[in-house]
């Protein structure tokens, strides 16, 4: 059987006082328990809050940490999103000018005699409807693809094409033969035979000038024909190519040979009146493609160099 322990129901605490009698205190059973427990309560809520405010400590520690990263992060999204934005509106500007090489490349076209028709629509060009904005990769490879139709345009069409108008262009007949003052007494098509009775054709125009004026070349080109006819007298032929040929006839002197090459502006002969002539005056005849035209379109071109 178990031993049962009995406790006292009675403390007896004794305060020893230097020079006075003791303070003797008669305590309840319950007192040292209850002391006991409010310490043990004490030292377990202490040992709580310590632990507690550790965990806080680390808490913020990792908070702090935490924090200054995402400062970092935002520091970089925030540089990564300008780098973003200045890329954006750079291919933005090179839209823009892609615009203004278009409309250059539509006039160039023009120039070199080309259609504008199936000329593909840009981006900027289509009507407008609802969209979002468009993102960096989406506007860089737009102008990527617009640069490379572009280039491609230039070099494989129109290139070609206005080299061979500005070729065209070079050796156009234009302006006077004469570079002093002049005038058309005689203009191209039918009239009154001066010589006789009736009408005959005239191909060309008659531009009076003194006798031994200088009489240069329209266009460059090669001179094909040098001699004597009974209605031109001497007179100089010049092959200019692309179907264009000049004639200057009633010369006093020639001042080319057959087969020579002539530069826009060369004297190739003299004024005179030789062959069928009524006085000293140029005849001047614009051949395309073998047949004589009015020169007088010729005639009024500007010439670029003189
Ligand atoms: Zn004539």
């Amino acid at each position: 059987m178990p031993r049962r322990i009995k406790l006292p129901h009675r403390y007896t605490v004794w305060i020893a006082r230097p020079g006075r009698s003791p303070l003797i205190l008669r305590l309840s059973v319950v007192v040292p328990v209850l002391v006991l427990l409010l310490v043990g309560l004490w030292a377990g809520t202490t040992l709580y809050l310590a632990q507690m405010a550790r965990k806080s400590e680390e808490l913020s520690a990792q908070v702090r940490a935490l924090s200054s990263e995402i400062r970092v992060l935002s520091r970089e999204l925030v540089a990564k999103q300008n780098e973003n934005q200045a890329l954006a509106r750079q291919a933005a500007r090179m839209l823009d000018r892609l615009d203004a090489l278009e409309k250059d490349l539509g006039a160039l076209k023009k120039r070199a005699g080309l259609k504008e028709t199936g000329q593909k629509k840009t981006p900027s060009q289509v009507p407008l409807g609802a969209g979002r904005p468009a993102n960096t990769e989406e506007l860089f490879s737009a102008v990527d693809a617009r640069l490379k139709a572009l280039k491609a345009e230039l070099s494989g069409k129109v290139e070609p094409a206005l080299f061979r108008t500005l070729a065209r262009e070079a050796a156009t007949p234009r302006g006077y033969p004469l570079w002093v003052p002049t005038y058309i007494a005689s203009g191209f098509g039918v009239r009154k035979n001066p010589f006789g009775r009736g009408y005959e054709f005239h191909n060309g125009v008659d531009l009076p000038a003194w006798y031994g004026t200088r009489i240069h070349a329209t266009a460059p080109g090669r001179v094909v024909a040098v001699g004597w006819s009974r209605i031109f007298g001497r007179y100089v032929k010049i092959d200019h190519g692309y179907g264009y040929q000049t004639l200057y006839g009633h010369m006093s002197r020639i001042a080319v040979r057959r087969g020579q090459y002539v530069k826009r502006g060369q004297v190739v002969g003299y004024v005179g009146s030789t062959g069928r002539s009524t006085g000293p005056h140029v005849h001047y005849t614009v051949f395309v493609n073998g047949r004589a035209v009015d020169p007088r379109p010729f005639l009024g071109l500007r010439l670029a160099s003189r």
